[in-house]
Protein backbone atom coordinates (compact mmCIF):
# COMPACT_ATOMS: atom_id res chain seq x y z
CA UNK A 1 0.00 0.00 0.00
CA UNK A 2 1.04 3.48 0.08
CA UNK A 3 2.88 4.92 2.36
CA UNK A 4 1.67 8.66 4.50
CA UNK A 5 3.05 10.51 7.03
CA UNK A 6 1.40 13.04 9.79
CA UNK A 7 2.77 15.74 11.82
CA UNK A 8 2.00 18.46 14.02
CA UNK A 9 3.65 21.83 14.00
CA UNK A 10 3.53 25.40 15.74
CA UNK A 11 1.74 26.15 18.29
CA UNK A 12 -0.37 23.37 19.94
CA UNK A 13 -4.00 22.80 19.76
CA UNK A 14 -6.46 20.84 21.66
CA UNK A 15 -7.99 18.81 19.13
CA UNK A 16 -4.93 18.08 17.22
CA UNK A 17 -4.87 14.38 19.04
CA UNK A 18 -8.18 13.56 17.55
CA UNK A 19 -7.12 14.64 14.31
CA UNK A 20 -3.93 12.49 14.31
CA UNK A 21 -5.91 9.72 15.51
CA UNK A 22 -8.42 10.66 12.87
CA UNK A 23 -5.83 10.37 9.88
CA UNK A 24 -3.62 7.26 11.02
CA UNK A 25 -6.91 5.01 11.55
CA UNK A 26 -8.00 6.21 7.98
CA UNK A 27 -5.31 5.53 6.72
CA UNK A 28 -4.85 2.08 8.46
CA UNK A 29 -8.35 1.28 7.09
CA UNK A 30 -7.81 2.15 3.75
CA UNK A 31 -4.83 -0.25 3.48
CA UNK A 32 -2.10 2.68 3.84
CA UNK A 33 1.00 2.20 5.81
CA UNK A 34 1.08 5.62 8.31
CA UNK A 35 4.28 7.02 9.70
CA UNK A 36 3.92 9.59 12.72
CA UNK A 37 6.90 12.44 12.24
CA UNK A 38 7.60 13.59 15.74
CA UNK A 39 8.46 17.13 16.99
CA UNK A 40 7.33 18.37 13.59
CA UNK A 41 9.55 19.32 11.18
CA UNK A 42 12.32 18.88 13.33
CA UNK A 43 11.60 15.25 13.18
CA UNK A 44 11.38 15.66 9.19
CA UNK A 45 14.77 17.11 8.93
CA UNK A 46 16.26 14.81 11.43
CA UNK A 47 14.56 11.25 10.65
CA UNK A 48 16.22 8.33 12.71
CA UNK A 49 13.88 7.31 15.38
CA UNK A 50 11.53 10.30 15.20
CA UNK A 51 10.14 8.87 12.07
CA UNK A 52 7.65 5.74 13.44
CA UNK A 53 5.14 3.74 12.04
CA UNK A 54 1.83 3.98 13.48
CA UNK A 55 -0.30 1.37 14.61
CA UNK A 56 -4.11 1.09 15.29
CA UNK A 57 -3.24 1.03 18.88
CA UNK A 58 -1.02 3.99 19.00
CA UNK A 59 -3.49 6.08 18.76
CA UNK A 60 -5.78 4.44 21.09
CA UNK A 61 -7.28 6.56 24.09
CA UNK A 62 -5.94 10.01 22.94
CA UNK A 63 -9.23 11.38 21.64
CA UNK A 64 -9.48 13.08 24.94
CA UNK A 65 -6.11 14.51 25.28
CA UNK A 66 -5.17 18.46 24.86
CA UNK A 67 -1.75 19.11 23.15
CA UNK A 68 -0.46 16.51 20.92
CA UNK A 69 0.98 13.14 21.37
CA UNK A 70 3.56 13.51 18.16
CA UNK A 71 4.92 16.56 19.82
CA UNK A 72 5.15 19.78 18.16
CA UNK A 73 7.86 22.45 17.62
CA UNK A 74 8.92 25.20 15.46
CA UNK A 75 12.23 24.27 13.17
CA UNK A 76 14.86 27.04 11.86
CA UNK A 77 16.42 24.48 9.32
CA UNK A 78 13.40 23.69 7.49
CA UNK A 79 13.34 27.20 7.00
CA UNK A 80 16.06 26.69 4.34
CA UNK A 81 16.72 24.94 1.47
CA UNK A 82 19.47 21.94 3.15
CA UNK A 83 17.35 21.25 5.56
CA UNK A 84 14.83 20.87 3.33
CA UNK A 85 16.98 18.59 1.19
CA UNK A 86 17.65 16.40 4.65
CA UNK A 87 13.47 16.22 5.08
CA UNK A 88 13.32 15.39 1.22
CA UNK A 89 15.56 11.89 1.92
CA UNK A 90 14.37 11.16 5.07
CA UNK A 91 10.98 10.73 3.68
CA UNK A 92 12.13 8.84 0.56
CA UNK A 93 14.01 6.83 2.65
CA UNK A 94 10.73 5.61 4.45
CA UNK A 95 8.89 5.85 0.66
CA UNK A 96 6.57 8.53 2.29
CA UNK A 97 4.84 10.92 -0.67
CA UNK A 98 2.23 11.74 1.07
CA UNK A 99 1.77 14.00 4.17
CA UNK A 100 -0.81 15.12 6.33
CA UNK A 101 0.30 18.47 8.03
CA UNK A 102 -1.62 19.60 10.71
CA UNK A 103 -0.32 23.42 12.28
CA UNK A 104 -0.73 27.26 11.83
CA UNK A 105 -0.11 29.62 8.79
CA UNK A 106 3.88 29.36 8.93
CA UNK A 107 3.66 25.57 9.24
CA UNK A 108 1.55 25.41 5.82
CA UNK A 109 3.44 27.83 3.86
CA UNK A 110 6.83 25.61 4.76
CA UNK A 111 4.59 22.76 3.45
CA UNK A 112 3.34 24.30 0.40
CA UNK A 113 7.06 25.80 0.06
CA UNK A 114 8.51 22.14 0.32
CA UNK A 115 5.93 20.94 -2.11
CA UNK A 116 6.73 23.23 -5.06
CA UNK A 117 10.99 22.62 -4.46
CA UNK A 118 10.29 18.61 -4.29
CA UNK A 119 10.98 17.68 -7.68
CA UNK A 120 14.40 19.73 -7.24
CA UNK A 121 15.18 18.16 -4.12
CA UNK A 122 14.59 14.27 -5.57
CA UNK A 123 16.92 15.59 -8.46
CA UNK A 124 19.58 16.50 -6.15
CA UNK A 125 19.41 13.94 -4.18
CA UNK A 126 19.64 11.19 -6.59
CA UNK A 127 22.46 12.84 -8.28
CA UNK A 128 23.92 12.86 -5.30
CA UNK A 129 24.00 9.11 -5.32
CA UNK A 130 21.98 9.55 -1.66
CA UNK A 131 18.68 8.12 -2.88
CA UNK A 132 18.13 5.53 -5.78
CA UNK A 133 17.72 6.13 -9.62
CA UNK A 134 14.40 3.98 -8.56
CA UNK A 135 13.35 5.86 -5.37
CA UNK A 136 13.86 9.28 -7.13
CA UNK A 137 11.26 8.18 -10.34
CA UNK A 138 8.67 6.67 -8.01
CA UNK A 139 8.29 9.54 -5.38
CA UNK A 140 9.10 12.48 -7.94
CA UNK A 141 5.74 13.98 -6.57
CA UNK A 142 4.90 15.18 -3.00
CA UNK A 143 1.11 15.21 -1.95
CA UNK A 144 0.20 17.62 0.92
CA UNK A 145 -3.06 17.91 2.88
CA UNK A 146 -2.96 20.85 5.47
CA UNK A 147 -4.82 20.99 8.67
CA UNK A 148 -5.56 23.75 10.29
CA UNK A 149 -4.66 23.19 14.52
CA UNK A 150 -4.71 26.77 15.99
CA UNK A 151 -6.63 28.00 18.77
CA UNK A 152 -7.12 31.59 17.23
CA UNK A 153 -9.29 30.55 14.54
CA UNK A 154 -6.89 33.04 12.65
CA UNK A 155 -6.93 30.94 9.22
CA UNK A 156 -8.08 32.14 5.90
CA UNK A 157 -10.61 29.86 4.27
CA UNK A 158 -12.21 27.99 7.00
CA UNK A 159 -15.17 28.65 9.45
CA UNK A 160 -13.01 27.28 12.38
CA UNK A 161 -9.71 26.20 13.21
CA UNK A 162 -9.08 23.02 15.04
CA UNK A 163 -8.65 24.85 18.87
CA UNK A 164 -10.61 27.76 18.95
CA UNK A 165 -13.79 25.62 20.42
CA UNK A 166 -11.56 24.73 23.34
CA UNK A 167 -10.09 27.78 24.10
CA UNK A 168 -13.59 29.44 24.41
CA UNK A 169 -14.25 26.97 26.87
CA UNK A 170 -11.28 27.19 29.14
CA UNK A 171 -11.94 31.07 28.91
CA UNK A 172 -14.94 30.67 29.78
CA UNK A 173 -14.15 28.72 32.69
CA UNK A 174 -12.01 31.17 33.50
CA UNK A 175 -14.91 33.85 33.89
CA UNK A 176 -16.90 32.46 35.07
CA UNK A 177 -14.25 32.24 38.21
CA UNK A 178 -13.38 35.86 38.08
CA UNK A 179 -17.22 36.79 38.20
CA UNK A 180 -17.90 35.84 41.42
CA UNK A 181 -14.92 37.37 43.28
CA UNK A 182 -15.40 40.43 41.10
CA UNK A 183 -18.82 40.75 42.25
CA UNK A 184 -17.87 40.45 45.80
CA UNK A 185 -15.84 43.61 45.90
CA UNK A 186 -17.34 45.67 43.13
CA UNK A 187 -14.01 44.98 40.86
CA UNK A 188 -13.76 45.75 37.01
CA UNK A 189 -11.43 43.17 35.28
CA UNK A 190 -9.40 43.41 32.15
CA UNK A 191 -9.08 39.69 30.44
CA UNK A 192 -6.78 39.25 27.71
CA UNK A 193 -7.13 36.64 26.03
CA UNK A 194 -4.78 35.19 22.62
CA UNK A 195 -5.53 36.46 19.45
CA UNK A 196 -2.37 38.67 18.07
CA UNK A 197 -3.81 38.66 14.30
CA UNK A 198 -7.19 37.83 14.75
CA UNK A 199 -10.21 38.98 17.33
CA UNK A 200 -11.82 36.06 17.34
CA UNK A 201 -11.56 34.50 20.70
CA UNK A 202 -11.67 38.39 22.01
CA UNK A 203 -14.94 38.68 20.28
CA UNK A 204 -16.72 35.61 21.25
CA UNK A 205 -15.49 35.89 25.13
CA UNK A 206 -17.23 39.61 25.07
CA UNK A 207 -20.44 37.95 23.72
CA UNK A 208 -20.52 34.87 26.12
CA UNK A 209 -19.21 36.71 29.29
CA UNK A 210 -21.72 39.79 29.15
CA UNK A 211 -18.13 42.21 29.00
CA UNK A 212 -18.47 46.15 28.92
CA UNK A 213 -15.88 46.55 25.98
CA UNK A 214 -13.55 44.74 24.05
CA UNK A 215 -11.03 45.62 21.89
CA UNK A 216 -9.23 43.52 18.99
CA UNK A 217 -7.01 44.29 16.30
CA UNK A 218 -9.87 43.85 13.30
CA UNK A 219 -11.34 46.93 14.87
CA UNK A 220 -9.62 49.49 16.46
CA UNK A 221 -11.35 51.45 18.82
CA UNK A 222 -12.62 55.50 17.98
CA UNK A 223 -9.91 58.20 18.80
CA UNK A 224 -12.04 59.14 22.00
CA UNK A 225 -12.38 55.83 22.83
CA UNK A 226 -10.87 56.60 26.17
CA UNK A 227 -13.79 59.08 27.16
CA UNK A 228 -15.71 56.21 25.97
CA UNK A 229 -15.10 53.68 27.64
CA UNK A 230 -15.31 55.42 31.14
CA UNK A 231 -18.67 56.87 30.62
CA UNK A 232 -19.97 53.61 30.11
CA UNK A 233 -18.17 52.16 33.20
CA UNK A 234 -19.76 54.68 35.32
CA UNK A 235 -23.41 54.25 33.67
CA UNK A 236 -23.17 50.55 34.65
CA UNK A 237 -22.32 51.33 38.17
CA UNK A 238 -24.60 53.65 38.56
CA UNK A 239 -27.53 51.32 37.02
CA UNK A 240 -26.38 49.03 39.76
CA UNK A 241 -24.00 46.57 37.81
CA UNK A 242 -21.18 45.17 40.73
CA UNK A 243 -18.68 43.88 38.59
CA UNK A 244 -17.18 45.16 34.91
CA UNK A 245 -15.72 43.21 32.13
CA UNK A 246 -12.69 44.14 29.73
CA UNK A 247 -12.50 41.38 27.07
CA UNK A 248 -9.01 43.04 25.06
CA UNK A 249 -7.16 40.47 22.56
CA UNK A 250 -3.41 40.27 22.97
CA UNK A 251 -3.00 42.26 19.33
CA UNK A 252 -5.39 45.40 20.04
CA UNK A 253 -4.33 48.39 18.43
CA UNK A 254 -5.67 51.43 18.35
CA UNK A 255 -6.47 53.65 14.98
CA UNK A 256 -2.48 54.36 14.60
CA UNK A 257 -1.44 50.89 15.01
CA UNK A 258 -0.06 51.72 18.55
CA UNK A 259 -0.91 48.36 20.30
CA UNK A 260 -3.65 49.17 23.08
CA UNK A 261 -2.65 47.17 26.33
CA UNK A 262 -3.82 45.86 29.39
CA UNK A 263 -1.79 47.69 31.70
CA UNK A 264 -2.73 50.78 29.96
CA UNK A 265 -6.07 50.17 30.04
CA UNK A 266 -6.01 49.11 33.99
CA UNK A 267 -4.21 52.64 34.25
CA UNK A 268 -6.37 54.92 32.30
CA UNK A 269 -9.73 53.14 34.98
CA UNK A 270 -7.85 53.53 38.19
CA UNK A 271 -6.59 57.16 37.48
CA UNK A 272 -10.33 57.99 36.09
CA UNK A 273 -12.21 56.34 38.21
CA UNK A 274 -10.80 54.83 41.27
CA UNK A 275 -12.34 51.65 40.47
CA UNK A 276 -10.27 48.73 41.92
CA UNK A 277 -9.27 47.40 38.79
CA UNK A 278 -7.33 43.56 38.09
CA UNK A 279 -5.90 42.10 34.92
CA UNK A 280 -5.62 38.32 34.46
CA UNK A 281 -4.07 37.26 31.54
CA UNK A 282 -4.88 33.81 30.77
CA UNK A 283 -1.96 33.15 28.58
CA UNK A 284 -0.80 29.51 28.18
CA UNK A 285 -4.24 28.47 29.99
CA UNK A 286 -6.34 28.80 27.28
CA UNK A 287 -4.37 26.35 24.46
CA UNK A 288 -4.29 23.38 27.86
CA UNK A 289 -6.71 21.20 28.99
CA UNK A 290 -8.86 18.32 26.83
CA UNK A 291 -10.41 19.28 23.73
CA UNK A 292 -14.20 20.33 23.52
CA UNK A 293 -16.59 17.63 22.21
CA UNK A 294 -16.13 19.73 19.13
CA UNK A 295 -12.80 19.68 18.35
CA UNK A 296 -12.65 16.32 19.24
CA UNK A 297 -15.39 15.78 16.20
CA UNK A 298 -14.10 18.72 13.81
CA UNK A 299 -10.60 17.31 13.89
CA UNK A 300 -11.97 13.95 13.19
CA UNK A 301 -13.83 14.63 10.66
CA UNK A 302 -10.80 17.02 9.39
CA UNK A 303 -8.60 13.91 9.66
CA UNK A 304 -10.41 11.66 7.78
CA UNK A 305 -11.74 13.59 5.14
CA UNK A 306 -7.52 14.95 4.97
CA UNK A 307 -6.84 11.60 3.78
CA UNK A 308 -9.45 10.60 1.38
CA UNK A 309 -7.77 14.07 -0.32
CA UNK A 310 -4.57 12.35 -0.37
CA UNK A 311 -5.84 9.21 -1.87
CA UNK A 312 -7.47 10.78 -4.31
CA UNK A 313 -4.77 13.45 -5.23
CA UNK A 314 -2.88 13.02 -8.50
CA UNK A 315 0.72 14.47 -9.48
CA UNK A 316 -0.41 17.52 -10.74
CA UNK A 317 -3.00 18.50 -8.45
CA UNK A 318 -2.94 21.46 -5.98
CA UNK A 319 -2.38 21.03 -2.48
CA UNK A 320 -5.49 21.53 -0.24
CA UNK A 321 -6.39 22.51 3.54
CA UNK A 322 -9.36 20.79 5.30
CA UNK A 323 -11.63 23.76 5.80
CA UNK A 324 -15.52 23.65 7.30
CA UNK A 325 -17.43 26.06 5.60
CA UNK A 326 -21.20 26.16 6.68
CA UNK A 327 -20.90 22.95 8.65
CA UNK A 328 -19.67 21.05 6.03
CA UNK A 329 -16.07 19.55 4.76
CA UNK A 330 -14.60 21.10 2.31
CA UNK A 331 -11.50 20.79 0.78
CA UNK A 332 -9.73 24.43 -0.32
CA UNK A 333 -6.70 25.55 -2.48
CA UNK A 334 -4.01 26.00 -0.30
CA UNK A 335 -2.31 28.17 -2.10
CA UNK A 336 -6.07 30.47 -2.21
CA UNK A 337 -5.41 30.86 2.15
CA UNK A 338 -2.22 31.36 2.67
CA UNK A 339 -1.98 33.48 -0.47
CA UNK A 340 -4.51 36.19 0.04
CA UNK A 341 -2.84 36.70 3.23
CA UNK A 342 0.38 37.36 2.77
CA UNK A 343 -0.67 39.52 -0.45
CA UNK A 344 -2.26 41.41 1.98
CA UNK A 345 0.53 41.81 4.12
CA UNK A 346 2.80 42.85 1.13
CA UNK A 347 0.62 45.77 0.79
CA UNK A 348 0.69 46.38 4.68
CA UNK A 349 -2.90 46.04 4.28
CA UNK A 350 -3.24 44.52 8.12
CA UNK A 351 -7.00 45.35 8.83
CA UNK A 352 -7.69 43.42 5.72
CA UNK A 353 -5.30 40.48 6.21
CA UNK A 354 -6.74 40.26 9.70
CA UNK A 355 -10.17 40.33 8.17
CA UNK A 356 -8.91 37.50 5.73
CA UNK A 357 -7.87 35.13 8.48
CA UNK A 358 -11.15 35.35 10.12
CA UNK A 359 -12.75 34.44 6.92
CA UNK A 360 -14.16 31.32 4.89
CA UNK A 361 -15.25 30.92 1.78
CA UNK A 362 -18.42 30.39 0.46
CA UNK A 363 -18.90 27.08 -0.78
P1 LIG B 1 2.38 28.16 12.90
O1 LIG B 1 2.38 26.97 12.00
O2 LIG B 1 1.60 27.90 14.15
O3 LIG B 1 1.99 29.44 12.19
P2 LIG B 1 5.22 28.95 12.79
O4 LIG B 1 4.95 30.14 11.96
O5 LIG B 1 6.17 29.07 13.92
O6 LIG B 1 3.89 28.35 13.46
O7 LIG B 1 5.73 27.80 11.84
C1 LIG B 1 6.09 26.54 12.33
C2 LIG B 1 7.27 25.99 11.57
O8 LIG B 1 6.95 25.89 10.17
C3 LIG B 1 8.51 26.87 11.59
O9 LIG B 1 9.28 26.68 12.76
C4 LIG B 1 9.25 26.41 10.35
O10 LIG B 1 9.95 25.21 10.58
C5 LIG B 1 8.10 26.13 9.38
N1 LIG B 1 7.88 27.33 8.53
C6 LIG B 1 7.12 28.41 8.80
N2 LIG B 1 7.15 29.30 7.79
C7 LIG B 1 7.97 28.78 6.85
C8 LIG B 1 8.43 29.22 5.56
N3 LIG B 1 8.06 30.38 5.03
N4 LIG B 1 9.26 28.39 4.88
C9 LIG B 1 9.65 27.22 5.40
N5 LIG B 1 9.25 26.76 6.59
C10 LIG B 1 8.43 27.51 7.32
Amino acid sequence: GRCLAVFTSGGDAQGMNPAVRAVVRMGIYLGCKVYFIHEGYQGMVAGGNLIRQATWASVSGILDDGGTIIGSARCLEFRERPGRLRAAKNLIDHEINNIVCIGGDGSLTGANLFRKEWEGLVKELSEKGEITKENAEKFNYLNIVGLVGSIDNDFCGTDMTIGADSALHRIMEAIDCITTTASSHQRCFVMEVMGRHCGYLALVTALGSDADWVFMPESPPEPDWEDKLCEKLKITRENGQRLNIIVIAEGAIDKEGNPITSEYIKDLITKRLHYDTRITILGHVQRGGTPSGFDRILGTRMGTEAVLALMEATPTSQPVVIALSGNQTVRVPLMLCTLAVAQAMKEKNFILAQELRGRSFKR
